[in-house]
């Protein structure tokens, strides 16, 4: 478990990735813990199965729900791995799950970022831990359930096991939810997207939700 969020959102360069277009890279070295960037974005909610190829970049927060990134954050060009260093946790603060030296480039794994059972991605990171296909995060084998749990939002875990309960993840829940948020989660939390995300009805389509950047193919 991870639970500093320190650092700013410097310190990261756009550049060439060797596992898809353009990526995120860190300029500095991060250690485990701390915050890269914040995911900015609107709240989309939309029924799960409606359109596996809808919104690329979208970073599910819960049950059929997503927050679409605003253009040019960060977020949009974080490619996947499946040997991340990086996950969208509680207040879409994204943070350092290892320590990242200086020119590595930041990955997320996606299956900790959509929960939507007809989501699909082929994957062809080079990692020897290569899945080489990547479903949602429910679809991940238990020991990474169990290694990724801790940092993911709760309402991301909660809705996860609406998907698929399992009885060990319901256990990381309970200690999640004792849990005292740290500073920047809480800002963030409720400056923003808590709130109005709440308030949305559900099913708002938009239309302009295709962005440039795509996911590691
Ligand atoms: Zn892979």
């Amino acid at each position: 478990m991870i639970r500093a969020h320190r650092g700013s959102a410097d310190g990261l360069k756009i550049a060439a990735s060797r596992i898809h277009g353009h990526g995120l890279w860190s300029v500095e070295h991060r250690r485990a813990g701390e915050m890269l960037y914040i995911v900015r974005g609107r709240p989309m909610r939309l029924p799960f199965n409606y359109d596996p190829n809808r919104g690329p970049n979208w970073i599910g927060t819960g049950w059929e729900s997503w927050i679409v990134p605003e253009r040019g954050n960060p977020i949009q060009f974080t490619n996947h791995s499946c040997d991340p260093n990086a996950i969208v946790s509680e207040g879409l603060v994204v943070i350092a799950i290892k320590s990242i030296p200086a020119g590595r480039e930041i990955l997320l794994d996606y299956a900790t970022t959509e929960l939507d059972p007809s989501w699909r991605l082929l994957c062809r990171c080079g990692s020897p831990h290569c899945r080489g296909q990547v479903r949602s995060f429910t679809f991940l084998p238990e020991a990474l359930r169990v290694r990724y749990a801790p940092d993911l939002p709760v309402a991301f875990l909660e809705a996860a096991q609406r998907v698929r309960f399992v009885p060990y993840l319901d256990r990381i829940l309970g200690a999640k939810r004792g849990q005292k948020w740290t500073r920047a989660s809480k800002r963030h939390t409720r400056n923003s997207f808590d709130h109005k995300f709440r308030q949305l009805p559900r099913c708002q389509i938009a239309s302009e939700d295709k962005f440039v950047a795509t996911p590691a193919e």
